[in-house]
């Protein structure tokens, strides 16, 4: 029997480095990034319409508010390119189930275009490749190949050229939710603006952090967070410093804005720290909410 839909579970990221270089004549920032695939997840369903609607979508879960149910949302665009590219017709419903929040530096527009590639390749047999899906990842936005493959990888570029990294262990994440997004191009601006007239090196992988993953160092790695836009995504929302403050008093491995924030990433020892942490953070007053995770997980993956 033909099959008519499909569902495909997509995670989030933190970033555990993301060093930002000059700005590049095309207005890109060179990046050296590492990823980590964390357990908050996003599904997208697709299933077959036969009322030639074209393709329709729908957005459900907890974290839906802000999320365009139109064609601007990228899991629309990434259906778009494939009818061009495939030349066909995506007569479909895409229903996706947020999780992960909108706008919180965890790639979750990234994470629901992968899905999307996924579902469609799947559902219309176009049999395409990896290299093939993540050269499509690659035109819809730098987190999105990374998004397919998930685990810990390096991503290079503008971020989406990636080399998977070697890393043992489970590492537990407290996140300190806001309500409020940032935009990415705004902290970017800002990040520009704070570093202005200084000099800005290329900027390299940190081997110091990649022998704490390959040794399953949790204590060393939490040491070792890097964000370079976490000083522009502080100067945007200054509340944010008050979060990571508290998150350190706990004795959190370490604090660190995710992406381009405003979500806090609190790497701790284990799951009891963690609901300590989330208990203490919920109860400072300071913070949206919060949830838990664990990574490194899969990338996305039909269920
Ligand atoms: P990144 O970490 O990749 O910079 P982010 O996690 O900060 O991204 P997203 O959740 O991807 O941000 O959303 C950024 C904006 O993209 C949203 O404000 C929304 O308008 C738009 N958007 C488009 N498609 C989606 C989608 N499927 N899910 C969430 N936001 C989407």
């Amino acid at each position: 029997m033909p099959i008519h839909t499909v569902t495909v579970r997509v995670p989030a990221k933190v970033n555990l480095q993301l060093s930002v270089g000059p700005r590049g004549n095309d207005g890109y920032h060179q990046l050296v990034t590492v990823f980590q695939a964390i357990s908050i997840f996003d599904e997208v369903t697709l299933t077959k319409s036969t009322d030639g609607s074209g393709t329709t979508i729908s957005i459900s879960g907890d974290q839906r508010h802000g999320v365009p149910a139109d064609e601007t949302n990228l899991a629309m665009q990434a259906a778009e390119i494939l009818s061009k590219k495939y030349d066909f017709n995506i007569d479909a419903h895409m229903e996706i189930k947020k999780s992960i929040p909108v706008a919180g530096g965890m790639a979750g527009g990234s994470a629901d275009a992968a899905a999307a590639i996924m579902a469609i390749d799947y559902l219309y047999s176009l049999n395409m490749t990896r290299d093939q899906m993540i050269e499509v990842a690659a035109e819809l936005g730098s987190d999105v190949p990374f998004m397919l493959n998930g685990g810990t990888a390096i991503g290079q570029g503008h971020g989406d050229q990636l080399t998977s990294a070697l890393s043992r262990g489970t590492y537990h994440w407290v996140l300190a939710l806001s309500s409020l997004g940032l935009s990415t191009p705004a902290v970017y601006g800002e990040c520009d603006r704070l570093r202005a007239g200084s000099e800005i090196s290329e900027p390299q992988i940190s081997d110091s952090l990649m022998q704490a993953l390959l040794s399953a160092d949790s204590k060393n790695v939490g040491k070792l967070l890097v964000n370079d836009l976490q000083p522009a995504a502080c100067s945007l929302r200054p509340a944010l410093r008050l979060i990571l403050d508290v998150g350190q008093e706990y004795g959190a491995l370490g604090a660190i804005v995710s992406g381009s924030g405003p979500t806090v990433a609190f790497l701790v020892a284990d799951e009891d720290q963690g609901l300590d942490l989330a208990v203490a953070l919920t109860s400072s007053g300071v913070v949206g909410s919060v949830a838990r995770a664990y990574g490194p997980v899969h990338g996305a993956k039909i269920i």
